[in-house]
């Protein structure tokens, strides 16, 4: 069974706000009439038991954590929706309670390893930082980066991430040794790709690109989340289409 969730929540974007709308669309976009419900490698997403908590707005960032916890069945493989990065440390804070030992794919334009930014340390610039802190994951691989800094380099450091950062990106180096957890920012996508984000960083993945790479995953994969996109700022509902997609992609890979 999978465990859908929608965090509402974009308070700590640095930038520009947004992102708490997304969770309603990209569902719509999921279950629009302009595609279908097979993924790529064949897989009907609608034979499976997906059951659909629906979105909650927090008030407090730890109220993620909390209704994660209350959302997180036992047995149950969990997505979330986002919300800005910054939902992926309390949710795993929960999540690691029943799930673990885990490892991490991050596909992101950025590192999110900042100690705090801007003096707040729950930033979205900052959840794999408090994650690694913690001891949450065993292991953190990053794809995509295309904007460390000396901090995250030392940071990174730091935490031993596996950083593949896009100007050496290489499908075929990618190996896991424990269940996988993805959180995919949709900002790892070339702008052209996927406007609809708050920090558009050129230079990205074509959507093509990510879609191999989660289908060329040899590992269970425990849970998900998906998170930045910024429906203020799409295009045609590019970028919303786009995360259905990779959201039923996903599934399809979690189900096999
Ligand atoms: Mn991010
Ligand atoms: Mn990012």
């Amino acid at each position: 069974m999978i465990t859908l969730q929608g965090i509402c929540y974009d308070e700590k974007s640095s930038f520009l706000k947004g992102p708490r709308k997304a969770p309603p669309l990209i569902r719509e976009f999921l279950y629009s009439d302009s595609s279908n419900s097979f993924t790529e490698l064949g897989t009907n997403i609608k034979t499976f038991d997906i059951q659909d908590t629906g979105d909650f707005t927090p008030t407090e960032y730890f109220d993620i954590q909390d209704i994660t916890e209350k959302n997180c069945s036992i047995g149950s493989k969990l997505i979330t929706l986002g919300g800005d990065h910054s939902i992926t440390y309390p949710l795993l804070k929960a999540y690691s309670k029943v799930k673990g030992p885990f490892e991490i794919l991050q596909i992101d334009a950025h590192g999110d390893l900042y100690h705090d930014f801007e003096g707040d340390p729950y930033s979205h610039a900052c959840p794999f930082a408090r994650i690694m802190e913690e001891g949450l994951a065993t292991k953190l691989t990053q794809v995509g980066g295309r904007t460390y800094t000396d901090h995250q380099y030392a940071q990174a450091e730091k935490f031993g991430v596996d950083i593949h950062e896009m100007k050496d990106y290489d499908l075929a180096k990618l190996q896991f040794e424990n269940p996988l957890y993805i959180s995919l920012d949709m900002d790892c996508f070339d702008p052209a790709y996927a406007p609809g984000v708050s920090h558009h960083e050129p230079g990205g993945f074509s959507s093509r690109q990510v879609i191999d790479q989660i289908h060329s995953i040899d590992a269970e994969i425990i849970g998900a989340d998906i998170v930045e996109y910024n429906p203020d700022r799409d295009v045609q509902g590019i970028t919303g289409a786009l995360a259905a997609k990779m959201l039923k992609e996903i599934i399809g890979k979690m189900v096999n």
